[in-house]
């Protein structure tokens, strides 16, 4: 494939990015009272041009026990159940609750917001990838955490401790976890979390194993479970 046709590629997808967004923020917000509306401002982070003023990431670590999350377990996987993340642990139980949530990469966090809703605290970081890389960017959420230890508008690092493993204040009592998700664009806001369509999200395990720096080929270390082996563990169904 031709560079031209990949610069072509590229410009499409940031023009439906850009088309989406604006289109999303000029859209009226009619989300229950109960639910905060999203903090950041697309068409600001558009206007503003702020991706491509964002570090370059690369080398990309697990969220749970980075770089490769030995000691990690995925207890629901991507697509199960129409699940469009992961849930990650380290243990059974509410065992997990205050396990440090890190940054994949480096990144900028576009929010960080208790949603008093099932997704609970919630942080979504942005991810410029490598030139050559697709998509350009990967919006990353980070949900049902206990602490939030990040702002909107911070850049983090790849590794570095944004929060931690929570159940969303309770409502997943018993099943602390970390949901994720991998976006393949900016602004889809919170989700179902599960749904048939999976426009837009990515596998996150997938993810990580194609974009790992000097640690891609070597298999990450995080256990997947088996059906029969999740008991006790949190998952959301
Ligand atoms: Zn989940």
């Amino acid at each position: 494939m031709g560079s031209r046709v990949v610069y072509l590629a590229l410009l499409a997808a940031w023009v439906g990015a850009l088309w989406w967004a604006l289109d999303w923020a000029a859209a009226p917000k009619s989300a229950p009272a109960a639910v905060p509306t999203i903090q950041v401002s697309w068409k600001d982070f558009f206007t503003a041009n702020v991706l491509p003023k964002l570090p370059i990431s690369d080398n990309f670590v697990t969220p749970l026990r980075p770089p490769d999350g030995a000691g990690a377990y995925v207890s629901l996987p991507f697509l199960e159940q129409g699940h469009l993340g992961e849930d990650w642990a380290t243990a059974k139980g509410d065992a997990a609750l205050g396990e440090p949530v890190c940054s994949i990469g480096d990144g900028w966090v576009a929010v960080a917001q208790d949603f008093e809703n099932a997704w609970g605290k919630v942080i979504f970081v942005e991810y410029r990838l490598a030139t050559g890389r697709y998509p350009p960017s990967v919006e990353v959420m980070y949900a049902q955490l206990q602490e939030v230890d990040v702002k909107a508008g911070d850049f983090v690092k790849a590794g570095q401790k944004i929060g931690t493993v929570g159940n969303a204040g309770g409502i997943y009592q018993g099943m602390a976890h970390l949901h994720w998700e991998v976006r393949d664009t900016v602004g889809l806001g919170l989700g179902l979390g599960f749904s048939d369509n999976r426009d837009g999200w990515m596998n996150p395990s997938d993810f990580l194993a194609a974009h790992r720096g000097d640690r891609t080929g070597k298999p990450l270390q995080v256990k997947v479970l088996a059906p029969n082996e999740r008991a006790g563990w949190g998952t959301e169904y």
